[in-house]
């Protein structure tokens, strides 16, 4: 009997009914399950010098016994051994909780190894392993997999050693023989033994090297694949308008586009008057003309006798871009309409009827506009803001209303294009990199919370001037859990401090949504001249007169969040500033201060934040869509990932790829996920 990959994971020895049935909650069932289970650390014991060993890092040292061990009870079952070890010229201390027979072992002068955390304040190890006599340095780099119940660590490498000394030669390489070579990779065979059972600090490097490539090009071709199949569907509108017209709806504009808005318009344009759907990403900082572009894009769907949608997270946000469209159309003749759900009754269904009947040309809304009540006579494009709030269902959603319509997802939150190219991979992207001329800078500054008396003295003086502030803070209310600043006691403090003197409004979540736009209004029209806030006004709010933004407790935000916060304000004429009061304890938040109050620029900021934050928590949690790699790390390799994704773009266009029995393998990864059906396997 020929024995294949797909044997299930008894036939090894020493799996029983029980161990099989761990083995499956693992998600290992064949032979090939569990030679991808790869080990998630490696225990390294190779001796090294403690003067190079960092703070808190595993270490395994060789030394000898230097004191009579002490040992201590706490209760029955817990103990704790502490020795003196003499490693080189170290005089350490090795502690052991809960070994109280390895008492017996330690002979004065002998010599032992310990393997363990190192304190490097202390100077001591918190003793992991313990092995009497010299080290042996055989054997040094150990798989460490993750396991439950009755299947240890041992009995797993005992496992995989078996199944690769049995397996590992019928295992073929998914990679084509020319990539291999041409990245000099290591074969498939020999990377399934050295991420398993390394020799070497180098082999491990290699076969990582190997299956991060792997792991990145497979992800790619998916995308490439669903893109490549989007732009061939030839279903989509070819919007029919004349560029002279749309020109001469820009030229009205009051201002110039910036070159970045023009080639963003023309990669747009050509995508709509092309008979493939668009899917585009259009990423650019808060003000950089995005909506701009988007009104341009509407106006050319509008031409071609076609009407547009354009979503967005919130109500505010939904009324004030119907606004902003409805005076730029106002003498061009288009009908606006906003759609929310607090339109309702018979205003909704007049509303709705009138979509139906192609009297409105624009719809803005939020969520409220993928109902299925909602119904329109022709769409022909959809513009989402923020998209990544909306989550893949709801994207999929909005674009099943019309016939195959054009759709543009904008975001201001500038996506580090390791993120970009990974979660919206299938995607077209056009960047705004460049802010229109003569911006005025927002000056950031960072200061301790004990300013705060400073701070008010300056918002006052910014407030006789005119002008209006935001202050922002974590929580909404009082937390016993977290010892940060909460919007309601800040919105009493002020309202006492500044009592006669100015209006003090109060936003936050838990407020009705009548009652949030009451304030909101308040706030644009000055009658309110602070806001205290939560993170709610994050998005899209404008406000040009508002020029202060106060944050307490800034270091529990993210970068990306903290200037999509300062983008707040900076949205008019005058000077505008950015306050953080925090008083950081970590390292990082510290640094995340200091990175915000040097710099301005949104890509670079989203690139520094996904370094802090790393790539599971750029989004925040919800709706992130984020792949999970096994091995690769998309923060790390970005650069494999850049390669990778040329290599996949670059085959899914060449033919040899879709018949020659080379690239069979990785045709069959792109079926197995259902990107392909199994129609086109050759
Ligand atoms: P975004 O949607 O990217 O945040 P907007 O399109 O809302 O940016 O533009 C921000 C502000 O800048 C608006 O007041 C808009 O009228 C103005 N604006 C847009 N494009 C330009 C330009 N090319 N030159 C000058 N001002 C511009
Ligand atoms: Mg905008």
């Amino acid at each position: 009997m020929i024995q294949k990959l797909q044997d299930n994971v008894s036939v090894l020895k020493g799996i029983g009914e029980e161990t099989e049935k761990t083995l499956n909650e693992l998600g290992i069932y064949t032979v090939a399950d569990l030679l991808g289970y790869f080990p998630y650390r490696y225990d390294d014991y190779e001796l090294r010098n403690l003067e190079e060993v960092k703070h808190d890092e595993r270490v395994t040292v060789e030394g000898k016994v230097h004191s009579e061990p002490v040992l201590t009870y706490y209760g029955k079952k817990r103990s704790r051994l502490t020795f003196r070890l003499l490693v080189g010229r170290f005089l350490i201390t090795a502690i052991c909780f809960n070994r109280p027979y390895l008492k017996r072992s330690l002979v004065l002068g002998d010599t032992v190894s310990v393997t363990g955390k190192w304190d490097k304040n202390r100077q001591s190890i918190m003793v992991q392993e313990f092995k009497k006599g010299t080290h042996e340095q055989d054997g040094s780099i150990e798989p460490v997999y993750s396991v439950k119940e009755n299947v240890t660590v041992k009995m797993m490498r005992r496992f995989v050693k078996q199944a690769l000394s049995l397996y590992a030669d019928k295992a073929e390489d998914p990679l084509p023989k020319q990539l291999v070579s041409a990245y000099k990779l290591m074969s498939y065979q020999e990377a399934l033994k050295a991420i398993h059972l390394p020799e070497t600090r180098d082999s491990l490097k290699q076969a990582r090297r190997r299956f991060v490539y792997e792991e990145f090009l497979i992800f790619q071709l998916k995308m490439q694949a669903i893109r490549k199949k989007e732009r061939e569907r030839t279903s989509g509108i070819q919007h029919p308008f004349s560029k002279e017209a749309v020109f001469e709806f820009v030229n009205s504009l009051p201002f110039p586009l910036t070159k970045a808005q023009s080639r963003v318009l023309d990669e747009i344009m050509s995508d709509m008057a092309s008979p493939y759907r668009m899917n585009r990403l259009l990423q650019g900082d808060v003000g950089s003309g995005k909506t701009a572009v988007a009104a341009i894009a509407l106006y050319a769907a509008h031409l071609s006798g076609f009407q547009g949608a354009l979503m967005v997270p919130t109500e505010i946000l939904a009324e004030q871009h119907a606004d902003s469209l409805y005076q730029l159309f106002e003498k061009w003749g288009l009908n606006i309409a906003l759609l929310t759900s607090s339109v309702k009754g018979k205003r909704r269904r007049e509303l709705l009827e009138r979509l139906k009947e192609g009297e409105i040309d624009i719809l803005v809304g939020t969520h409220a506009l993928i109902q299925d009540e909602v119904e329109f006579q022709q769409l022909g494009l959809v513009i989402t803001d923020e998209q990544h709030r909306f989550g893949v269902e709801q994207r999929k959603k909005l674009r099943s209303k019309g016939q195959d319509p054009d759709v543009l997802f904008m975001t201001a939150t500038p996506i580090p294009r390791t993120l970009a190219i990974t979660v919206f991979g299938e995607m077209d992207v056009s960047v705004i990199d460049e802010l229109p001329a003569g911006r005025k800078q927002i000056e950031t500054y960072w200061v301790k919370h004990d300013m705060l008396e400073r701070i008010l003295a300056f918002v006052d003086k910014e407030l006789r001037k005119g002008r209006q502030a935001y202050i922002i803070c974590p929580l909404i209310e009082e937390s016993d859990k977290l010892d940060v600043q909460n919007a309601l006691d800040v919105h009493s403090m002020l309202t006492e401090a500044y009592r006669g003197k100015w209006s003090i409004g109060l936003m936050h979540g838990k407020l009705a949504s009548d009652e949030k736009d009451q304030v909101m209004r308040a706030f644009t029209a000055n009658e309110v001249q602070i806001l205290v806030s939560t993170t709610v006004v994050e998005v899209g709010v404008n406000v040009p007169n508002a020029t202060i933004m106060v944050i307490y407790d800034a270091d529990r935000f993210g970068l990306s969040q903290l200037h999509q916060l300062r983008g707040r304000v900076g949205r008019g004429e005058h000077q505008s500033f950015c306050i953080l009061m925090a008083d950081p304890k970590s390292e990082t938040g510290k640094e995340r201060m200091r990175i915000m109050s040097e710099t301005t620029d949104g890509f670079e900021l989203s690139e520094k934040d996904l370094e802090l934050r790393g790539p599971g928590d750029f989004f925040g949690k919800k709706q992130s869509g984020m792949p999970e790699f096994k091995v690769a790390d998309m923060v790390h390799d970005y650069r494999a990932l850049e390669t990778a994704r040329k290599d996949a773009a670059d085959l899914v266009q060449s033919d040899a790829f879709w018949t020659d029995p080379e690239y069979k393998e990785l045709r069959q990864t792109l079926i197995d996920s259902g990107v392909l059906g199994g129609d086109k396997l050759s």
